[in-house]
């Protein structure tokens, strides 16, 4: 059993499906992970990386055995959160109802959780609008086209990208979970950049808190 199966156990029948991340193209790991974001271990000057242990996965610092400082994951991406912010993109879809460009934005933690340990690329949740719905209200706010619509498919309210001609849904299958129709080039070299709206800062990462959890929780 790898890593990732403890680690998102919940997650890897999809890699079965269609809809599943292609896999990471060869030279996706050169690319990154990014040396200068790391997490900084809270007890020595090591950082923290993504370990296997006796019960399950976590992230230990890279001076184990000397500093045996730990993180579960959760805390670990709360961290990587309250310290780089969560991005913002933003990029055009066509329609699939009136057919014209409509802007659609979604953050793509799974992505940029990859800068932080390549690990994060091969596996694991995709986490975007919908999922952390204190990040969704924060940009239900600002962007107009972002809003609460209720899907007839789970029952249940989510937050959605509508076309900003038509008012059409422009459904989570599209913008977070298969983006890369359009965007799979940009994804796989790590150049999502150029479809970077904003950054959001979080000094408080509370109220994410249980979402993240919730994302990232290990199979018992
Ligand atoms: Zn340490
Ligand atoms: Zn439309």
């Amino acid at each position: 059993m790898g890593i990732f199966d403890k680690l998102f156990g919940k997650k890897n029948d999809e890699s079965e499906s269609p809809k599943a991340k292609p896999e990471p193209r060869a030279n996706t790991v050169s690319n990154s992970p990014h040396v200068d974001v790391r997490i900084s271990c809270g007890s020595c000057n090591g950082y923290y990386k993504i370990r296997e242990g006796k019960y399950g996965v976590f992230a230990g610092c890279s001076n184990y055995p000397t500093c045996k400082s730990t993180l579960n994951i959760p805390d670990f991406i709360l961290k990587y959160i309250q310290n780089y912010g969560l991005n913002i993109y933003r990029w055009e879809k066509e329609c699939y109802k009136c057919k014209k460009k409509t802007p659609v934005y979604s953050y793509y933690l799974d992505y940029d959780l990859a800068d932080l340990d390549e690990l994060f690329s091969l596996g694991g949740p995709t986490v975007g609008l919908g999922d952390l719905s204190y990040i969704d209200d924060l940009l239900s706010k600002q962007i107009s086209t972002i809003q609460l619509r209720y899907s007839n498919t789970t029952k249940s309210k989510y937050m959605a990208n509508i076309c900003e001609h038509c008012g059409a849904l422009q459904g989570r299958n599209y913008v977070v979970d298969d983006p890369h129709e359009i965007i799979g080039e940009l994804w796989h070299d790590r150049d999502m950049g150029k479809y970077l709206y904003t950054n959001i800062k979080i000094k408080d990462i509370t109220p994410l808190k249980m979402d993240i959890k919730q994302l990232y929780a290990q199979e018992e």
